[in-house]
């Protein structure tokens, strides 16, 4: 969701920009635009839709040393070229580009107006250049930070001014970072950008303010007092990105589900994450409740089911944004758990926060290593995913269920002192077991006129999942709930139009299943059985569709898996693009 670049250097500055711009396209974004500096003067252009629109406006050469550039997701005012970043003050001295969410614009637009200025977009970004031009500070560092306190909300900035070649840096909850050498410095909300040029990065603390040149990087408090920050090396999930053989990210990031459990595996049998989720760190807790927002929410749910069955320590899982205004029963004997692939999923970040201030122990579960998220729990583990570009969310969810596992186990030994043990045969499992079938099954999606996915325990969360994936890419208009919840209302929906998928991958859960199937027979309805286990055939299933059965107790692991494959296959049929669906972002950096 979002992206900021700006890049100070001596050559090719335009074309840096939107070189590093193009690597921020798979977060999301609804229009986009740049910045750039010549002559004390600021030149900008913006186009609506793909950054190529924006690339065949722009004069390569154009010779320029410094710029910023931004890709939208609107949230404040329409998609269209005014309300696309960068935003100019209205002397024509300040250029900003913003992610995230200023509360007060309104507020602040009236105060503007009442002395003069008018604003020209509908953006609650635009104030923030125009508060620069007006601040009576005597530098541009005193600027910035008195700008950063009369703002409300969230944001990452990066700004410029006409008559310097600096970058004006401020972060309050959205992430950024700086990377700088000898003859370049840039700026980026994702750091996987820095790879190509750069060795190492800084992190923007929170709450904080730079200024970047050729100088160097100024880093300032709250109080403008001076910060020495260490530099973070680029590491190797930055630098993995390439598509290689697929035609789309969505499909190498489902092909890699098997590697990237038994590395999960590996990982956490050599390195000992769990070592402060020890005896004293969980002598008081008396309940874990887990934290997150759409798929990483539906691992919370699994999460919960696993903890509780191994632990016994009653574990319950929470949608982030509802969490954070629930006034949630939480205190220091509670361990609160917060999943999210990019880690800086607003909500839980929110959440991760709320849970500290009321002392939980806090643990994060997160694929990006330098999140915030990351950052500020008491604990961390890795989800070991390798980056996911793709927006819907594939292997990370099913590392995120690995991890969760892992973890029951490790909580389950210590507390009750005997072994369970780590799933050992991953590597013999046929994750893609009768994979070709999905094809056949994806039509019979396209030539239903209701979609519906029910299941039991588990299985109502793969259920929930499915469903997703399917709405996600596809914008087929679906239903998932627990099989027993049928005859409570939804069942009168059922037609002979209509396809359902019951899951079904519990053997004591397996008789209620076929029975929610005969309801729907009955009724018409055409039934795709999934499940693992050994089922004769039986006439009120239309199809059966068989996945591997796994030793331990990890089927919701595999049984996601033809679902990520049917939403990806039928996405395709309709002619639409798997890894960039319509109005969604990979991370959703605002509340
Ligand atoms: N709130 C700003 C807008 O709607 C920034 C959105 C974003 O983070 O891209 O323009």
């Amino acid at each position: 969701m979002c992206g900021i670049i700006g890049y100070i250097g001596q050559n090719d500055v335009a074309k840096k920009i939107l070189h590093n711009l193009k690597k921020l396209e798979y977060r999301g974004y609804d229009s986009s635009g740049i910045c750039l500096k010549k002559n004390n003067t600021l030149f900008v252009k913006k186009s609506v839709g793909e950054i190529s629109n924006l690339q065949s406006k722009i004069n390569i050469n154009f010779n320029s040393h410094v710029g910023i550039a931004h890709t939208r997701w609107a949230t404040h005012g329409k998609v269209n070229v005014t309300n696309t970043h960068p935003h100019i003050s209205q002397d024509k001295m300040w250029a900003v580009v913003h992610n995230g969410i200023i509360e007060n614009y309104l507020e602040i637009t009236k105060q503007l107006k009442e002395k003069g200025i008018h604003l020209y977009s509908e953006t609650d970004s635009e104030v923030i250049a125009n508060l620069m031009a007006i601040s009576q500070k005597q530098n541009n560092a005193l600027k910035l930070h008195e700008v950063t306190t009369l703002l409300h909300g969230s944001y990452a900035l990066c700004l410029i001014n006409a008559k310097e070649e600096t970058l004006y840096i401020a972060r309050r909850h959205s992430p950024l970072y700086v990377a700088h050498k000898d003859d370049a410095c840039m700026v980026s909300s994702d750091p996987a950008c820095f790879s190509e040029d750069f060795h190492d990065y800084y992190v923007l603390p929170d709450e904080c303010i730079a200024t970047v040149n050729s100088d160097g990087v100024t880093f300032y408090d709250q109080n403008m007092k001076i910060l020495h920050l260490t530099p973070c090396e680029i590491g190797t999930f930055e630098k993995s990105s390439e598509l290689g053989k697929y035609s789309y990210y969505a499909e190498k990031e489902i092909s890699e589900i098997p590697h990237v459990l038994n590395d999960i595996i590996l990982n956490y049998q050599t390195v000992d994450h769990f070592k402060h989720i020890n005896k004293s760190f969980l002598k008081h807790i008396k309940s874990i409740k887990l934290i997150g927002c759409g798929t990483a929410y539906h691992a919370c749910m699994i999460g919960a089911k696993y903890l509780e069955k191994f632990t016994k320590i009653e574990a319950n899982a929470y949608i982030a944004s509802e969490f954070r205004y629930q006034n949630p029963m939480v205190d220091k004997n509670t361990l609160c758990i917060f999943l999210s692939q990019s880690g800086e999923t607003a909500d839980t970040l929110l959440s991760l926060e709320l849970a500290k201030s009321k002392g939980a122990k806090t643990l994060a579960i997160v694929n990006v290593p330098y999140s915030s998220i990351a950052r500020n729990a008491d604990i961390v583990l890795p989800l070991c995913a390798g980056i996911e570009i793709a927006v819907m969310s594939t292997k990370a969810y099913n590392a995120m269920l690995m991890v969760l596992y892992l973890l029951s186990v490790h909580i389950a030994n210590i507390n009750n002192d005997f072994s369970l043990t780590f799933p050992s045969e991953v590597k013999y499992i046929n994750f893609f077991k009768n994979i070709e079938k999905i094809d056949e099954i994806s039509d019979l999606v396209l030539k239903s006129d209701k979609t519906f996915f029910i299941g039991r325990g588990e299985d109502y969360v793969t259920a929930l999942e499915a469903g997703l994936k399917l709405k996600e890419i596809t914008y087929i208009n679906c239903v998932s709930l627990p099989s027993g919840e049928l005859k409570h209302g939804t069942i009168s929906l059922i037609d002979k139009k209509s396809l359902v998928f019951v899951i079904s991958t519990d053997e004591k859960l397996l008789s209620k299943n076929l029975t929610s199937a005969s309801e729907i027979k009955a009724r018409g309805g055409k039934i795709v059985l999934v499940t693992n286990l050994d089922v004769q055939d039986n006439k009120d299933v239309d199809y059966i569709y068989k996945i591997d059965r796994p030793k331990e107790e990890i089927s919701s692991i595999l049984s996601v898996i033809p679902f990520q494959v049917l939403a990806y296959k039928t996405c395709l049929k309709k002619g639409y693009s798997p890894d960039k669906p319509r109005n969604l972002a990979k991370s959703v950096t605002v509340e």
